[in-house]
């Protein structure tokens, strides 16, 4: 889809593939690559407008789904992008890699394991080495496993999913700070699930509630030193998450039905949001939640 068919005046509703989908299972961390739709991440269709040229970002998971989007985006409005991800997703990471360094900007491709505190030290060292500094950190990388009871999670997958979507917020954070010069921005991948949490993703939900207060808390300490904070909660987003573990298969193929627009969400569409954020056009704006949900709200 060209950026002129993607912005043209038009229903919402049918502007992206509707369910039924295939079920597709396949391993968690799974591949944008292997997805029926392709997600549209904006490759084709995203243009930017200039809105953060020579600023230095780092995106966990930025190989697929909504991180992939950031990435593009962000490098078409002129950012240079660092690249977190999982070994086993180098293939899509190859992908984006290649799309930043499209737009004539610098890519740093940082594989490793975020549930180590070492890890996290090293990705955001070898970020601000890379990019000879950093402006924009995007904590977005995720884990979603779905079980039916609490009795179905196992202390390993408890654990796992919370070093993954908070431990890591944490250490990456932490380690950031110090390079966040005034102007700089912090963006949080929250979810809806902080504020409606399925029954199926009791450990998910409870660490997306705690990144939303994690997010409050941190703007208040970093607009001190000129730095703003925010958190996206997305609703359902058509990416690698769910088809590898975060939904059924059943779910995966009616995902999305339930929204107002009778469909998921495609990365791109969430992309714009990632940039105000990160941009100087959210000069008075920290502390916040925004909501990309499909219509349900946040409260
Ligand atoms: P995704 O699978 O495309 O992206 C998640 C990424 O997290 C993976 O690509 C992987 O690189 C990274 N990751 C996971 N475990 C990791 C680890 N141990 N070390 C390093 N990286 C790791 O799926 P997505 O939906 O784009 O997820 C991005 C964020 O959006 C997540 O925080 C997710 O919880 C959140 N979210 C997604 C939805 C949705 O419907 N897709 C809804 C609400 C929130
Ligand atoms: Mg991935």
């Amino acid at each position: 889809m060209s950026p002129e068919e993607r912005l043209r005046t038009q229903d919402p509703r049918e502007q992206y593939p509707k369910p039924p989908f295939p079920a597709q299972p396949q391993p968690a961390p799974g591949l944008a690559a292997k997805m029926h739709p392709q997600p549209d991440h904006g490759e084709e269709s995203y243009r930017g407008a200039g809105k953060l040229v020579g600023r230095k970002a780092l995106i966990t998971g930025a190989d697929s789904g909504i991180g992939r989007a950031a990435a593009i985006a962000y490098a078409r409005e002129g950012a240079d992008v660092a690249i977190g991800y999982l070994p086993s997703e180098e293939s899509d990471a190859r992908e984006v890699i290649a799309l930043i360094e499209a737009e004539g900007r610098k890519a740093v491709a940082l594989p490793g394991d975020i549930k180590d505190e070492a890890f996290c030290r090293e990705l955001v060292a070898k970020a601000v080495e890379g990019l000879g500094g950093l402006d924009i950190l995007v904590n977005n990388a995720g884990k979603q496993v779905s079980r039916p009871d609490i009795a179905a999670i196992d202390s390993e997958q408890f654990d796992h999913t919370l070093k993954t979507n908070l431990y890591a917020l944490f250490w990456i954070t932490q380690a950031a700070k110090p390079h966040l010069k005034p102007g700089a921005a912090v963006i949080n991948t929250a979810s809806i699930q902080a504020y409606e949490p399925s029954d199926t993703l009791l450990d998910y939900a409870t660490t997306k509630a705690g990144i939303v207060a994690f997010t409050k808390a941190l703007a208040k300490q970093l607009i001190k030193q000129g730095v703003r904070a925010n958190a996206v909660a997305p609703g359902p987003f058509w990416t690698a998450l769910q088809p590898s573990g975060g939904q059924t298969q059943e779910k995966v193929q009616h995902f999305g039905e339930q929204s107002q627009f009778g469909r998921p969400g495609q990365p791109v569409e969430i992309a714009p949001i990632y940039v105000l954020l990160a941009s100087q056009e959210a000069s008075f704006i920290t502390g916040e939640v925004y909501g990309v949900t499909g219509g349900a709200g946040i409260a």
